[in-house]
């Protein structure tokens, strides 16, 4: 469980030999085991029936009693299956690497170099010697993306490995070249840098032997949003590497359980700022569709930003500190009978108790297309409020959904800056 901390990934190779697998046909892909409500507050259900569930702070502090049986939850939200009681790290390396590589660490090399060379790329290795004794950190202004180096975690280290030297360095080193290739476009996109240390809305300090300690600051929704993107896109680019550089044979199956693996493990990562032992919790990837692994992993960063009363635009610049809510009410309720005067009188009330008071729109049109056509009036109401009341507001419209008898009741949230004019001029509100 305890590994020695990265500034770079050094996520574990995975194999397995899973005969169960193997029997069915590929394209027989799991679709989403279980449906996560967002609009509750942040709770992975357990693997038992009957078992409590896990909340956002067992899940980021790692020494919560409860941290290994959360992280075995977030698992299998994202589509794994828990082995209780068995260690599965024998089932975790599933690309068959060897058949093109070879087996022993010269050959890996070796095929990686005549690679390399052709490409124009190289590879540094950091973290610790191969004797354990000491440290070595990425020099990034020595040698980065920009020199076309790649920085790839010590794969002697037992820790970081599955104890195969060979097949860690194979798996990185084609991983990493891949992140390398795909990481202008992640960065146009999002318009950030990529960073991969650090938890999400949390400060985090690593400690470790034999390396000097680092403070980091929390990630942005933004940062964690774009590190899971740019793994969800290395993984078909690995894989065309791995085939068509290499010859190594990879089935669709073997591709979508390497996935999930991967995304799995990079949301915890996201989430806590450390690298998951999948092997110790009894995971084993199922091969789910890589549509639905991307949604539920961002999914569960958005609704634990959400817990942490973290805005989408957090970490853009100062007077982000705002949040703008609207909340449409229709008049009427789902069978079409008026909503009395008083249910409108006790959310006001509300929303001027936590908000101080509120804009209201009357008599709006929503109209929208779900299958069949539908108009409906609606009020619309629109607070500014404090981000960290977030959380307090989606509990009222949680309450609201029930006095007003609907279905469903939505709202959308956006960082605001608030800027108040008066008679001392003008200045920022607090
Ligand atoms: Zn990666």
């Amino acid at each position: 469980m305890d590994r020695t901390e990265t500034l770079i990934e050094a996520r574990p190779p995975a194999q397995v030999e899973l005969t169960s697998f193997h029997d069915k046909d590929t394209s027989c892909v799991t679709r989403s085991p279980i449906a996560i409500q967002l609009s509750e507050p942040f709770a992975l259900p357990g693997i038992d029936p009957g078992e409590r569930s896990y909340g956002l702070e067992e899940l980021q502090n790692r020494a919560h009693p409860e941290h290994s049986c959360a992280t075995q939850a977030l698992f299998r939200a994202l589509g794994a299956e828990i082995r209780q009681k068995q260690d599965t790290a024998s089932f975790l390396k599933i690309y068959p690497v060897h058949e093109a590589f070879g087996t022993t660490r010269q050959d890996v090399e070796q095929t990686l170099c005549i690679w390399l060379t052709r490409i124009g790329w190289r590879y540094q290795i950091f973290g610790p010697d191969e004797e354990g004794g000491g440290w070595t950190n990425p020099d990034f202004r020595k040698a980065s993306y920009q020199t076309k180096t790649v920085w790839i975690y010590q794969p002697a280290d037992p820790h970081g490995s599955f104890r195969d030297y060979a097949y860690t360095l194979a798996w990185r080193v084609t991983h990493e070249i891949a992140h390398a290739l795909l990481n202008d476009g992640l960065t146009a996109d999002y318009g950030i840098v990529g960073r991969r240390l650090g938890r999400l809305g949390q400060k985090k300090v690593y400690r470790a032997n034999g390396r000097p300690t680092i403070a980091t600051s929390p990630l942005t929704l933004p940062e964690a949003l774009r590190a899971i993107e740019w793994e969800h896109r290395v993984f078909p680019k690995q894989r065309e590497i791995l085939e068509t550089e290499f010859g190594v044979r990879i089935s669709e199956e073997e591709f979508l359980r390497e996935n999930l693996l991967n995304m799995a493990d990079a949301t915890y990562r996201v989430l806590t700022g450390h690298f998951s032992s999948p092997g110790d919790l009894g995971v084993v990837p199922l091969p789910v569709n890589r549509e639905d692994v991307f949604g539920r992993s961002t999914g569960l960063l958005w609704w634990a930003a959400r817990e942490l009363g973290l805005g989408t635009l957090q970490g853009s610049g100062l007077g982000l500190r705002h949040r703008r809510v609207s909340i449409p009410i229709p008049v009427s309720d789902n069978n079409g009978a008026r909503v009395p005067r008083e249910h409108f009188g006790w959310f006001e009330g509300e929303l001027r108790r936590l908000a101080s008071g509120f804009r209201k729109h009357h008599r709006v049109l929503g109209s929208w297309d779900g299958g069949s056509l539908r108009d409906e009036w609606v009020v619309l109401y629109e607070v500014t409020i404090e981000a960290q009341q977030t959380r307090e507001l989606v509990a009222l419209a949680e309450k609201a959904r029930g006095v007003f008898r609907q279905d469903v009741i939505l709202i959308e949230v956006t960082a605001v800056e608030k800027i108040l004019l008066g008679p001392t001029g003008f200045g920022r509100s607090q």
